[in-house]
């Protein structure tokens, strides 16, 4: 049904693309990956996921465009946002960066459909991550694929499907904030 369908697919994360990529190709779209970045601090931390976005397009056999790295473009983007708590506006406003910058590359590249993996994480507001998606796509002329990847055990597909192909898991979301913010959890 979907067969041909071209849909850019924001990657945030390796083991997030782990289950949507392949259900998306067994479906019969045509998945090309858009790995965003700029929230991720540090670079290392950039280095080992984008490493893992490869290693999991490679597996897939799909193509990922790979976004250019400016931190202080996503800082500048997120300003005034920097104590909100994890869930909060901060995160809204980094979703929207996010999907707008996997929007503008859909229409770069031709693709008719947008949509995302961070509805995997058990941890993320789905419903405003769906709706900033639908939002973001139309004002681009793109069509949203709404999905909540996370149901019917999509996130623990997803551990399996990761450790299964070696990928590197993280252990905080992506921001300076988030990793702060867990070692405080973590002492
Ligand atoms: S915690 Fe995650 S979603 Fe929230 S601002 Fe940081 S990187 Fe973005």
């Amino acid at each position: 049904m979907n067969e041909n369908k071209s849909i850019l697919l924001h990657i945030c994360c390796a083991p997030d693309g782990s289950v949507p990529v392949p259900d998306l190709q067994a479906e019969g779209w045509n998945v090309t990956g858009f790995f965003y970045g700029s929230n991720i601090h540090p670079h290392e931390e950039y280095s080992r996921r984008l490493e893992a976005v490869r290693t999991l397009a490679g597996h897939c056999g799909i193509e990922c465009v790979i976004g250019h790295y400016d931190p202080e473009e996503w800082l500048a983007g997120i300003r005034g946002l920097e104590s909100e708590p994890e869930g909060g506006l901060r995160c809204r406003e980094c979703f929207r960066i996010q999907l707008e910058a996997s929007a503008r590359e859909g229409v770069r590249i031709g693709c008719e459909w947008l949509s995302t993996t961070l509805t995997i994480s058990p941890h993320k507001n789905v419903t405003l991550i769906n709706e900033l998606g639908q939002e973001i796509a139309g004002s681009f002329g793109l069509k949203w694929e709404n999905r909540v990847w996370r149901k019917n055990n999509g996130f623990l597909r997803s551990v399996r499907a990761s450790r299964d192909l070696g990928l590197y898991r993280q252990n905080y979301c992506g921001c300076v904030f988030s990793r702060e913010a867990g070692r405080a959890v973590t002492g």
